[in-house]
């Protein structure tokens, strides 16, 4: 791993408290990422805001984190992550292309792959000879040597947000660009959890049942709606009230996503228990062109 002990202390020292990192989970980070026999992952970001990966430092940020969380951070040798490695710039390229020049890696892709104009309107690094390259060309080619790919969000698995309206930048998901299949991780942003969780299978060698969208049926094989607490409810036709939300845009009926079973931010809440509409985050439609406070349309 190339972010040598003291890089990374004086990194996390600097950002554990917008993090929210305690310092038992800082010493969890630094075995991580100085285990040199754990299997590798390539952290990728695309077309983002990067949501995702804050998302998932949450996750970390948990003050017991469980189980399959332990797992993770215990066997997990993350080679590559822009957000939350030390070495930027030249360094940090370097750390990717080691990894990518062994292989078999682990690849997580954050952010859809902008296609318009040969790919020139992302750039994700400058090569070792100052040259940009574009995401579509270096997700092209890390996808051809991974052992498996990760779509960490809607933006990577279905377009999302960077694909929605007009698509100027002709945004598109990791699979309709390199044509592999990939395992889709979609929310906006994907839940910490289920993250954790697809790498962890992936990690103790374990299948994967998808459905028809890549996504693992585990996570996304009901309904938000069929354990919504407010089924039944009389429907709302105001903001602020206390019933279901389907006339004020609510898609939980078509929306595939287990959240309130799993909740949000550490189990505290959920969209609808903070009396927001499900938006269908997790669908490969998401955003759609229905606008989020009226009745889904079709
Ligand atoms: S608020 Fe949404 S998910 Fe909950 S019962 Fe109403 S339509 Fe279903
Ligand atoms: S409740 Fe709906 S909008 Fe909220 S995170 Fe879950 S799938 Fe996304």
């Amino acid at each position: 791993m190339p972010i040598s002990r003291r890089d990374f202390l004086k990194y996390c020292s600097a950002a554990a408290a917008a993090l929210g990192l305690s310092g038992t989970d800082l010493l969890r980070l630094e075995q991580v990422l100085a285990d040199p026999t754990a299997p590798t992952v390539l952290w990728l970001h695309g077309s983002s805001c990067s949501g995702c990966s804050v998302s998932f430092l949450n996750y970390i940020a948990a003050s017991d984190p469980t189980d399959p969380g332990d797992i993770l951070l215990s066997h997990i040798n993350l080679a590559y992550h822009p957000v939350l490695m030390a070495p930027a710039g030249l360094p940090a390229y370097q750390a990717a292309e080691a990894a990518y020049a062994q292989g078999n890696y682990v690849l997580v892709v954050e952010g859809a792959v902008a296609t318009q104009y040969s790919g020139r309107c992302c750039w994700p690094w400058a090569n070792s000879t100052g040259e940009e390259e574009t995401f579509l060309a270096v997700v092209t080619r890390y996808v051809s040597k991974a052992a498996q790919v990760v779509c960490a969000g809607s933006c990577s698995a279905f377009g999302g947000i960077p694909a929605a309206g007009s698509n100027p930048t002709l945004a598109k998901s990791v699979q309709a660009v390199t044509g592999k299949a990939t395992l889709n991780i979609p929310g906006c942003p994907c839940h910490p959890n289920w993250l954790v969780w697809a790498l962890v299978q992936i990690l103790l060698g374990k299948s994967i049942s998808k459905d028809s969208f890549g996504r693992p049926t585990a996570l996304f094989g009901s309904k938000v709606h069929d354990k919504c607490p407010r089924k039944g409810k009389p429907k709302d036709a105001t903001l602020g009230g206390s019933g279901c939300l389907r006339d004020l845009g609510c898609r939980g009926p078509d929306t595939e996503a287990n959240c309130p079973l799993l909740k949000w931010n550490n189990a505290q809440s959920w969209c609808i228990e903070a009396n927001a509409p499900c938006y269908g985050c997790t669908e490969p439609g998401f955003p759609g062109s229905t606008p989020f406070y009226k009745f889904p349309a079709g």
